[in-house]
């Protein structure tokens, strides 16, 4: 399968089936014993992204673009903390989730952008760039440009998040039943920290803080790197 294969698939999976069980995995409504491990995994990964941001006291007015904002878990409370966020997705309906729910819970709306787009097409610049549990759509060398982009538009930092390849035929195969159809773990992808690492370096990119989330179901490793 190719790269841009790949993003159609994503694409129409966000669109359909993977919107309706992601929209539940990432509300607070009834959900499966796996699904409440993911959403609570997802949880600890966007509280840890807050917990960094909000202890440098510099959030007010900070420019973010959420690269794959999802239904905007990380977008909205960074507005609601006073950030400007630009929130995009590669999904439709994805991104009027997030418009819906931002409309239920913002008191400053102005604080927060959505857009439907492909994060490969994004320009502008912003302070900090971040792409939460994308990648895993996508193989390494699609990864690996991605990541390219989004450092070309963060002025002072990106944060990223990844399934981790560590015992990679145990977490690939639970990865692998988050996804329906018969080829389940072909499209999830794994990547090698080093690689990710690399590829920022080659960016202009440090990493200088990490942390790993890790529950049975649900496994990210989320690094933050500065411009040197
Ligand atoms: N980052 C969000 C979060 O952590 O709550 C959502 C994570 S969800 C597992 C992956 C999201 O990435 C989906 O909403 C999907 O539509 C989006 N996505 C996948 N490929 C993308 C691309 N090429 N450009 C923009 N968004 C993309």
């Amino acid at each position: 399968m190719n790269a841009a294969d790949d993003k159609t698939i994503v694409k129409e999976y966000f669109n359909s089936t993977g919107f309706d069980r992601w929209r539940r995995i990432y509300g607070d409504g009834e959900v499966n014993k796996v699904q409440l491990d993911i959403r609570n995994g997802h949880q600890q990964t966007v509280d840890k992204v807050l917990d960094w941001l909000k202890a440098d006291d510099n959030l007010a007015g900070l420019s973010i673009c959420d690269a794959g904002c999802g239904v905007g878990s990380l977008s909205i409370p960074l507005a609601e903390a006073g950030a400007k966020v630009y929130a995009s997705d590669i999904s439709e309906k994805m991104v009027e989730e997030g418009k819906q729910r931002a409309s239920l819970t913002l008191k400053n709306p102005e604080n927060l952008t959505f857009a439907v787009q492909d994060l490969e097409t994004l320009s502008g610049s912003y302070h900090t760039v971040i792409c939460l549990d994308v990648l895993i759509h996508y193989p390494q060398e699609k990864a690996d440009a991605m990541i390219s982009h989004l450092c070309s538009l963060a002025q002072s930092r990106i944060i990223l998040s990844f399934a981790p390849k560590t015992c990679a035929l145990t977490i690939l195969k639970k990865i692998g039943s988050f996804f329906p159809g018969p080829s389940k773990a072909t499209r999830a992808y794994l990547h090698r920290e080093a690689d990710v690492v690399k590829i920022l370096e080659k960016n202009g990119f440090v990493v200088q803080r990490q942390s790993m989330t890790r529950t049975r179901f649900y496994f990210s490793r989320l690094l933050e790197a500065k411009r040197k």
